[in-house]
């Protein structure tokens, strides 16, 4: 236990955490520290090693545009390559010199008489700090469902975000909970071994035909060897995607055709019509994430594959009953049922100025930011791919990288005024707020017809950035000065880094 003084503390090891740390770097700076409560660099992709799992956004767009890899072996690459491709950009960055792994942040509190963060950790650790950076990742908490009759089941049950790999499902019985972006990944893969699987689905995806090929060893090649080749390549990727934007943001024509064209792939790969009509989502496209897969609708073809949609009534010692009253004999219960998303902040304690607490304001007002990146009360607090900066149509790295400039940049405002802190102006949140939550009551998310992890208890969308994320990128090049209270103590402000020297 004890007290460690830094500069900035990043909270996270994902693509978040990583890109942040890897900005203070490029700014020279060795004034940071980054806290993961895991053993190793990676997030989501340390996290999630279940069979299949995958990007659903092109690996060229879907990685750092600064640490660009011309060899990725597929369009989509699977999870280890990504996992390995940030291990290995950790190492050249040499990242794991400013992190501290086993350290999960537990709290933290603004001392308005210091002007510093004080962070608590489960270890015991203080760390105090000046600017406090929260790449906690939106999708790592996962949600598992309250079913009557759980704490019965004599099976095994895991959740698709901690797969059991000891366990092993060959010739099982297994009930998969939930038709989310996993489980359309995972359920192709486990199906052939598997005695039986049965999935409970209580809304079908949309699930478009996945474009993913091998990387030709000639483009792998040009990639490596032309200089601007990846780049340019990563330009078109970046902007085929954008298009998608239109569709979702008040264009719902579109989405209603391209449902159509999604409803007949349904039709063409499933070969019993009832299950084929049971797999058609009700909804309008885009309104949930749209899942990209080949196997998916084809493997309910599989005589062991079964879909039920009555569901859940409860959960006996070896079976699981539907609502229709059938009972399913079970010998593992597989959760693809996500993760907590808008109430993710629950399980911290953040206080502010005037002891306000975080997650208490944002249950009681609903979740505001400014530009998703900081919160009014809360001075030199950050968050990445904070509220409504997640996206359903394009790369979240490229949104990590304009937030990460913004962080610095406003690191940088804060020491050129001489400021201990800034804060940023209500006025400033509350327009952000008005301006995002007006262009999403257009958008498929509230006018699809479905409800989803995107919406928070209210039904409010607290999740996506509506529009193109280049608008996002052009808002957040700079710190508007003019948006934040800059705080100084009451002796002179420190010029220059002004800050406390870095730990080891
Ligand atoms: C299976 C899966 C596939 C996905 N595929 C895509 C895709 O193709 N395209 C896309 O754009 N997005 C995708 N996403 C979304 C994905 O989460 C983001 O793209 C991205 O990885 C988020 O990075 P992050 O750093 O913000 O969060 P994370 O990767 O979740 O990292 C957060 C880190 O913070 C650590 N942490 C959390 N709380 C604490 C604490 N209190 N103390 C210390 N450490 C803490 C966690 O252990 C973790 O290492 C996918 C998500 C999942 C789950």
């Amino acid at each position: 236990m004890g007290i460690v003084h830094t500069g900035v503390v990043v909270v996270g090891t994902g693509f978040a955490g990583m890109g942040m740390a890897i900005q203070l770097r490029r700014a020279g700076r060795d004034d940071f520290v980054l806290l993961e409560k895991a053993d190793d660099f990676g997030g989501t992709w340390r996290d999630n090693t279940y069979p299949g799992c995958a990007c659903d956004i092109q690996s060229h767009m879907y990685s750092f545009s600064f640490e660009q890899k011309p060899d990725w072996t597929r369009a989509y690459a699977p999870q280890p390559e990504i996992w390995q491709y940030l291990r290995d950009v950790a190492a050249k960055w040499d990242l794991a010199r400013n992190t501290r792994f086993g350290a999960e942040v537990i709290g933290a509190r603004w001392d308005s008489a210091e002007n510093r963060w004080y962070v608590s950790t489960n270890s015991g650790d203080t760390y105090v700090t000046r600017f406090l950076v929260a790449g906690l990742g939106a999708l790592h908490i996962p949600s598992i469902p309250e079913l009557p009759g759980i704490e019965r089941f004599a099976g095994k049950t895991f959740h698709s975000a901690r797969w059991d790999h000891d366990y092993d499902l060959t010739g099982k019985r297994v009930a998969v909970i939930g038709t989310g972006a996993s489980a359309v990944q995972f359920v192709p893969r486990i199906a052939p071994d598997v005695a039986e699987l049965t999935l409970f689905q209580r809304t079908a995806p949309w699930v478009m035909p996945k474009p993913d090929h091998v990387m030709p060893e000639w483009s792998q090649n040009l990639f490596a060897k032309v200089p601007g080749a990846q780049r340019a390549y990563r330009h078109l990727l970046y902007w085929v995607n954008e298009v998608r934007a239109v569709g979702f943001n008040g264009h719902q024509r579109i989405l209603k055709y391209a449902s159509k064209l999604a409803a007949a792939n349904i039709r063409r790969s499933v070969k019993d019509p009832d299950l084929a009509a049971k797999l058609t989502p009700d909804y309008v496209m885009g309104c949930k994430r749209v899942l990209i897969s080949n196997d998916y609708y084809p493997t309910f073809n599989r005589p062991n594959v079964h879909l039920d949609t009555a569901g859940i009534a409860e959960v006996r010692e070896h079976s699981v009953v539907g609502e229709d009253g059938r009972e399913h004999q079970v010998d593992a219960i597989i959760y693809g049922t996500g993760f907590h998303v808008t109430d993710s902040y629950d399980y911290l304690k953040i206080t502010g100025r005037d002891g306000v607490d975080l997650a208490g304001l944002w249950r009681d007002n609903g979740i505001n930011t400014h530009l998703g990146i900081t919160v009014s009360g809360f001075p030199n607090l950050f968050f990445l791919l904070g509220p409504n900066t997640g996206l359903g149509h394009n790369s979240v790295v490229f949104m990590i990288e304009s937030q990460v400039r913004y962080v610095a940049d406003a690191i940088r405002l804060a020491e050129r005024e001489g400021a201990d802190a800034l804060d940023v102006r209500r006025s400033a949140q509350d327009a952000f707020n008005a301006e995002v939550q007006r262009k999403l009551a257009d958008g498929v998310w509230t006018k699809g017809g479905c409800t989803s992890w995107y919406l928070d208890s209210q039904g409010v969308n607290r999740t996506i950035w509506p529009g193109f994320t280049w608008r996002y990128w052009m808002r957040t090049r700079s710190v508007d000065p003019a948006d934040f209270e800059l705080i100084s103590r009451t002796r002179p402000a420190e010029k220059g880094s002004g800050l406390v020297p870095a730990i080891g």
